[in-house]
């Protein structure tokens, strides 16, 4: 990008604001109840100490608590160099509209810290890890009823497993303390199909899109997923996890795979398990043999292609590239990938943007499933999956019995057998409610998307259907 473009493209908080004004402008709010909406309820910065390597290092932290018509508030924590006050201000304030808009009954909010993960032996980041906990948990900014972290970027199930554990040992009588962070490893807390959750819910939602033909021919395409060429920008968690299901369960090429030090193109579709553990074993796409090497990553976003899948950091797709972006559908994996400058330019192109607030809500939503199994202390399914498999039996006996006594002779097949046997264990009941939130979610934004002309895009429509339900709750407290 120019650094002419570079001057008139607004950062990620104006980002935010100017598509949440674009939303407020459809709507028939108060300006008083607009702005309270709009802005951060408060953002804290954190600075202490740790003492690594024979010296003290001081490392600094932020959350940002945007909206806390709900509470607890819900957001991840982030390691990365970049982390700063506007980002963690931004990412909050998606967080309040994307609980809202997949009904996860949260306030929206947003951790930071300003760290390179990978400078640091992971003995170090617990210290770190649990020095930042110690400073969020004693201001209540890490609570189970108040302020509930999670994953982001840079982080894992093992950060969180010790977020957990720093704060319990500050709280040794809450009974609930396990619910104060979500994204924590199973054997700790977790949830079953919490580290596939944003994937799958991306997964989720093109499985939905391409459910409404019409909805599929707004973006200049036809069919089912099945055969479509799909570009992933970033091979995390949450790229990994889409790339890989899209692949192996809706029959989706993966033609093209972006990575910090390089692209990786094969119009036949790569092999993303190879691709993921080739990264995990030399640190890029760089020698990776079966596709072809292409060193300026970024110029990948524009390879022709049906579905580009931003999964990575904000503001990927800028006033710079976006004319020249060659996908129909743009599906948002990670938060902010699309400018809002860039958002214009892709609309007159006609390409269909799926949005951040709706694509990765996978995340939060399996959160709050984690979070409720951490307050009930019981696993999901566990009272009724045998029951569901007698009841189950017993029509499977009674057909069998009337197939013989009838004398027709119908047999059922193994495979049926077992699999209408089976009761739902914890991941099926996840996925389950995953796809149902994912669904119910997309329905009530395309309602609006079609219902009214003012609407110009899916994006406005999901923020008006999350504004106006934190509309409601602060109506509902007489606001
Ligand atoms: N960091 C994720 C997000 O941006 C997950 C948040 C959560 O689970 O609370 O949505």
């Amino acid at each position: 990008m120019s650094r002419q473009e570079r001057l008139k493209e607004p950062g990620f908080r104006e980002s935010v604001d100017l598509m949440f004004n674009r939303a407020v402008a459809l709507m028939d709010l108060t300006p008083g109840l607009e702005e309270k909406i709009r802005v951060c309820n408060a953002t804290y910065t954190v600075r202490f100490g740790v003492r690594l390597r024979g010296g003290i290092q001081t490392f600094t932290g932020y959350r940002s608590v945007h909206s806390e018509h709900m509470e607890p508030v819900k957001g991840g924590i982030r390691y990365a160099p970049t982390v700063n006050h506007n980002e963690v201000e931004a990412l909050a304030a998606l967080m309040t509209y994307k609980c809202a808009l997949v009904e996860a009954p949260f306030g929206g909010s947003k951790g930071g810290l300003c760290i390179d993960p990978r400078d640091y032996e992971e003995h170090e980041l617990e210290q770190i890890t649990r020095r930042f906990t110690y400073e969020l948990a004693k201001r209540d900014l890490i609570h189970p009823s108040q302020n509930v972290p999670a994953p982001d970027m840079g982080t894992g199930e093992r950060e969180m497993a010790w977020i957990a554990d720093q704060y319990r040992r500050m709280n040794t009588t809450d009974i609930s303390s396990n619910a104060c962070v979500t994204g924590k490893p199973p054997h700790a807390g977790g949830i079953q199909g919490r580290v596939e959750a944003t994937g799958r819910g991306v997964q989720y939602a093109l499985q939905e899109f391409f459910r409404y033909p019409e909805d599929v021919a707004k973006a200049n395409m036809e069919g089912k997923l099945d055969g479509k060429r799909i570009v992933v920008q970033g091979l995390g968690n949450v790229g990994y996890h889409a790339a890989k299901f899209l692949a192996a369960e809706d029959g989706a090429l993966i033609t093209g795979i972006i990575e910090r030090d390089g692209a990786l193109i094969d119009e036949r579709g790569l092999d993303v398990e190879a691709v993921h553990s080739w990264i995990a074993r030399h640190g890029g796409v760089s020698g990776y043999a079966d596709a072809q090497y292409v060193k300026d990553s970024m110029s990948v976003l524009e390879h022709d292609c049906d579905i580009l899948i931003p999964a990575a950091i904000e503001g990927v797709i800028h006033l710079g590239n976006a004319a020249h972006i060659n996908a129909n559908l743009i599906i948002e994996a990670a938060n902010g990938p699309v400018t809002a400058g860039a958002d214009d330019i892709l609309r007159e192109k006609g390409v269909v943007i799926i949005p951040d607030l709706y694509a990765n809500a996978g995340g939060v939503t399996v959160s709050y499933f984690e979070w409720v199994k951490n307050l009930s202390h019981i696993r999901f399914g566990r009272m009724q999956r045998r029951q569901e498999e007698s009841r189950h039996q017993l029509v499977v006996d009674e057909l069998e019995r009337l197939s013989r006594d009838s004398g027709i002779g119908w047999t059922l097949s193994p495979d049926f057998k077992d699999r209408y046997l089976r009761g739902a264990g914890e991941l099926e009941l996840v996925r389950s409610g995953l796809d149902d939130t994912m669904r119910t979610a997309y329905q009530a934004m395309r309602a609006v998307w079609h219902e009214r002309d003012d609407v110009p895009d899916l994006r406005v429509a999901a923020y008006l259907v999350g504004i106006e339900r934190v509309v409601a709750s602060y109506r509902a407290k007489g606001l």
